[in-house]
């Protein structure tokens, strides 16, 4: 080899190095490897993750151009109890029983005033309705005596109020305040594990790993998109991979494949 002027070997061994290691990332029996290592993701660095993020939100978004959170709501208040009644709960369910709901009472006050038996037969199609009843009186009473009625738009001081975790708080905060949170429910981590995003299974790590990857642009519509996906074509039990949009940017190694006849 013909060494530049000023140049010695020895300098020139790590461009060497990463020369032979581009050379053998693209090879065939390189990429073959990485076909059968389902942890080949943490591989990437991350401005590569980045871009993988980038171009799966790209794509979920030319599908579900609409995607958003499909609670209804028209002010901090009716989100926070919607999502206190959307727990391991259909959104469509809640939106039909909050809607008349909603129109009756109006403050934290109404809520929180109501009796335990009453709020229960009104709840009483939602699972889980005598809890959460509970909950949503134990939450507004909270509100009316610490914050004059009003949702505290800062998670600290969301994760104050009883019943209230980061999760709910994050989808609060992006939703109803326009802040730039990741709001890690069900959908959100598993999309997020199955994309390699986070090998973690706790969601406030998640979230942090996530914080680290999404644009705070995005980081709202991100949820609502992998939430989306989750419920149409990544389910829980069988992704439907051979339809999955983002299909070649996913390293999950349990893909589905076909079925005979398209099945
Ligand atoms: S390829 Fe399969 S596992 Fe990956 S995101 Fe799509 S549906 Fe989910």
């Amino acid at each position: 080899m013909q060494l530049p002027e000023h140049s010695s070997k020895a300098q020139l061994l790590p461009r060497i190095k990463v020369q032979k290691s581009l050379r053998f990332e693209n090879s065939s029996l390189a990429r073959e490897r990485r076909h059968k290592n389902p942890n080949r993701v943490t591989m990437e660095t991350l401005a590569q993750k980045r871009t993988r993020v980038a171009r799966i939100i790209e794509k979920l978004a030319s599908v579900y151009p609409d995607a958003r959170l499909e609670l209804e709501f028209s002010n901090p208040l009716e989100l926070l109890i919607a999502l206190i009644l959307a727990a391991q709960a259909r959104d469509t369910l809640v939106n039909s029983v909050t809607r008349e709901l909603f129109a009756r009472y109006r403050t934290a006050q109404d809520w929180a005033s109501q009796p335990q038996e009453k709020l229960e037969r009104e709840l009483s199609q939602i699972n889980f309705y005598r809890k959460k009843a509970q909950a949503i009186r134990e939450v507004c009473q909270a509100l009316v005596e610490r914050f004059q009625g009003e949702v505290p738009n800062s998670l600290e001081a969301l994760l104050t109020l009883p019943g209230v975790g980061r999760k709910t708080a994050n989808i609060l905060l992006g939703n109803a305040f326009g802040q730039p949170t990741i709001g890690v429910d069900t959908h959100v981590a598993r999309l997020s594990q199955r994309l390699g995003l986070t090998r973690e299974t706790d969601p406030d790590k998640i979230e942090q790993d996530l914080l680290q990857l999404v644009p705070e642009a995005d980081r709202v519509r991100f949820c609502h998109l992998l939430q989306f996906h989750g419920r149409r074509v990544c389910l829980a039990k069988k992704p439907r991979c051979p339809d999955c949009v983002i299909e070649s940017l996913c390293p999950y190694p349990h893909k589905t494949r076909p079925g005979p006849r398209g099945t």
